[in-house]
């Protein structure tokens, strides 16, 4: 299970820093590293996973000129 990433930004110290959590709790408090509760989260790229939808299509074989077979030969 991945959890996303958020970053968070400390009012109190200015101090910036990510936590992973559940999306559901993204929007939950958040103490920084240093105890402080004034937090707000920042809108930063979250990058879950990623879609590697890269599906080639298959080579058409018996061809040779790339015409024959979809039905533009006749
Ligand atoms: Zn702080």
């Amino acid at each position: 299970m991945r959890m996303p990433r958020y970053e968070y930004r400390c009012r109190t110290c200015g101090d910036t820093f990510e936590l992973s959590r559940p999306m559901a709790e993204s929007a939950a408090p958040a103490a920084c590293p240093a105890g402080h509760d004034d937090t707000v989260k920042l809108l930063s790229t979250v990058a879950v996973g990623g879609s590697a939808s890269a599906s080639a299509p298959a080579p058409s074989s018996g061809g040779g000129g790339g015409c024959c077979g979809g039905g533009c030969c006749g």
